[in-house]
């Protein structure tokens, strides 16, 4: 008897509710209506097609883009009971007899299956079988306008239309904008399809902006607060990794690195300690993060600021998709921006428009004094965004906004009159502060800049504020920083405001409350490490998952660790209520669980 899409989440899932859209595109896939759902990282994408697949009692193949991806999927599903196989470069020939034996035995759920698989004599399997349902993972890879596209997507279509019967096709993806979306319709060949765009917003990610002086002091002051959960700190660059995780290394954190230029082998294993934590704290270029589906990541850092918000969230978003508390850090500094521009710059030309327009997105996204998530959102179009959110760092109030007119056409005559005094030679922003703070410094007195009548004009501000300010006329377009020497100079827009200046307003940090207090405050996430019973659960689950060879939060997420703890069931009932418990995982570990339940009272009252 085919069962019902809420009976199949909490026996099989574990969970009470669905989240906001699943149950909609579920009913709509079930009833054989073609559907793309385009949800954000974490939202739950997944069970939106596994609950109808399994509804099917016939194989649903899943077309997903890398093998990592569909053999968490595969580990997860079969944790749960589920009947799930993969078949891609890595399997072996027997194996993949095996599986489609038991394929067409009726014995299998789900079968994932990388695109590249369609070429050949696997499209022909699929025409005996017949499936019910086709998923398209990651289906944003099929459009040219996305940022992976990958052609082995374009044989979909083909390959559907050629089946006996057509099955109904469901298209997943977290990327939202409108070509994509209309290209993964037409490129996929959907008829009609049930379509749903849930909100943009992660209600459980922090996020953060930050201007520090000193980014490897911030980043590493950040990361001591909890050295021993999971996180991931993002460069641009593959020096600024090694650097990072050099750092990390020297002060004790377990720290590993990932990077297009490391070879296969030690990217495998940086990748592997991390997803078994065995490494807390993942450094890495963006070549790393797609198909990782780690639930327990608490942090993602950024070092460097992204090129545009999309990236920035997709790679931001990697952080919480257990639901709990995770922060979203972004270190900020003006050599980003230049770094950003030059990319650009040397990229096609008719792709640099659009570039530089969500480039300056994200520059503003920095220098906002309004609310942070309010801003991700109504970038992607969100509608009746609220205007605060108090979970970000402008909302929670450690930034304030400073009207710097003043100041700015002090900054920018200082710039003129030393390019003047000079003789027309650059300089880069360390001595433009030194000039604008009256040091007594030598290079300062030398160059005769101790004369000149911007000498000493912002004295009465801290070097740290006037770097501050300086950074922000570079991203505001008011200064030019030179890309090979950081060397300052004048932009289009800067005669015209210092002719006619429009009032400007800069965030700031506030000075010297960059502290482990404030850090400690803002961040939920020492909550949960803090528990004693946590940190043995989560040894507890890392046993078992060695044992099995699947990564911890396969076994359980942070978010079933921290219900446990809070619960605290007595019996196999009890268990059943935590979320993220079903039947399987009830009979698999409920035992080991409850018993280290039971030890850490027995210890309690023993203490008490
Ligand atoms: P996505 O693919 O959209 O990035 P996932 O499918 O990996 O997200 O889901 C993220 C997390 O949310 C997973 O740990 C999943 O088990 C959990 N989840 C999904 N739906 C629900 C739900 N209805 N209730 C509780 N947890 C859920």
């Amino acid at each position: 008897m085919t069962r019902q899409p809420h009976e199949i989440l909490k026996k099989i899932f574990g969970y009470d509710s669905f989240r906001k859209g699943q149950l909609e595109i579920i009913e709509a896939i079930a009833s054989g209506r073609d559907a793309i759902g385009i949800m954000p990282t974490g939202a739950g994408k997944s069970l939106c097609y596994q609950i109808p697949a399994i509804m099917a009692e016939r194989t649903a193949v899943v077309i997903s883009p890398l093998i990592s991806l569909m053999k968490d999927q595969v580990d997860a599903l079969r944790q749960n009971g589920v009947r799930a196989a993969t078949i891609n470069s890595a399997t072996e020939r027997d194996e993949a007899a095996e599986i489609f034996r038991e394929t067409r035995r009726g014995g299998m759920s789900l079968l994932y299956v990388a695109p590249e698989r369609l070429e050949g004599g696997f499209a022909e399997f699929l025409r005996s079988i017949s499936p019910p349902l086709v998923i398209v993972d990651e289906a944003h890879c099929v459009s040219q306008w996305g940022h992976d596209f990958r052609p082995s997507y374009l044989n979909i279509a083909p390959v559907v239309e050629s089946l006996p019967r057509r099955p109904a096709v469901a298209a997943f993806t977290a990327t939202a904008t409108p070509e994509v979306r209309r290209d993964v319709i037409s490129q996929l060949g959907l008829r009609d399809p049930f379509s749903i765009t849930t909100g943009f917003d992660r209600e459980n990610l922090f996020f953060h902006v930050e201007h520090p002086a000193d980014k490897n002091a911030a980043a590493l002051r950040y990361i001591k607060q909890f050295p021993t959960v999971s996180g991931i700190v993002y460069c641009s660059t593959r020096k600024n990794v090694e650097s990072f995780c050099d750092l990390l290394r020297a002060n004790g954190i377990k720290a590993v690195r990932y990077h297009a230029g490391l070879s296969d082998a030690e990217r495998a294993s940086s990748q592997e300690a991390f997803i078994y934590d065995r490494a807390p704290v993942m450094v890495a270029t963006n070549a790393f993060g797609m198909g990782i589906d780690k639930s327990n990541v608490r942090y993602v850092l950024h070092y460097n600021m992204p090129s545009n918000i999309d990236a920035y969230y997709q790679e931001a978003g990697r952080a919480g998709r257990d639901g709990l508390p995770a922060d979203c850090v972004l270190l900020y500094g003006a050599r980003d921006i230049m770094t950003a521009r030059f990319f650009i710059e040397q990229s096609q030309e008719e792709t640099r428009p659009a570039a530089r327009r969500k480039l300056r997105a994200m520059v503003d996204y920095c220098h906002t004094t309004g609310c942070l998530r309010a801003f991700i959102l109504n970038y992607f179009g969100e509608k009746e965004v609220a205007e605060s959110c108090s979970a970000c760092g402008n909302c929670t109030g450690e930034t304030e906004r400073a009207e710097i007119t003043t100041e700015a056409l002090k900054i920018l005559s200082c710039v003129y009159r030393m390019a003047e005094a000079s003789g027309g030679r650059g300089y880069g922003s360390a001595m433009l502060v030194n000039v604008l703070r009256g040091s007594a410094r030598a290079d300062v007195r030398e160059a005769g800049f101790d004369k000149i009548s911007t000498y000493g004009l912002l004295r009465e501000h801290s070097a740290r504020t006037v770097r501050e300010m300086v950074d922000f006329l570079v991203a505001e377009g008011y200064l030019r920083m030179g890309d090979d020497f950081p060397t300052l100079s004048f932009t289009g827009r800067t005669m015209p405001f210092l002719k006619k200046p429009t009032p400007l307003v800069m965030r700031r940090s506030e000075e010297k409350k960059a502290s482990e207090e404030r850090i400690k405050k803002r961040s939920t996430i020492s909550n949960a490490a803090d528990s004693a019973l946590f940190e043995e659960l989560r040894a507890l689950r890392r046993a078992i998952a060695a044992e099995e060879g699947i990564p911890p939060y396969v076994v359980f997420s942070d978010k079933t660790l921290t219900a446990i703890c809070e619960l605290l069931p007595e019996d196999e009932e009890d268990f059943l209520e935590v979320p993220g418990v079903g039947a399987a995982k009830l009979e698999r570990y409920g035992e080991a669980f409850l018993t280290a339940v039971r030890e850490w009272r027995r210890k309690g009252q023993a203490k008490g």
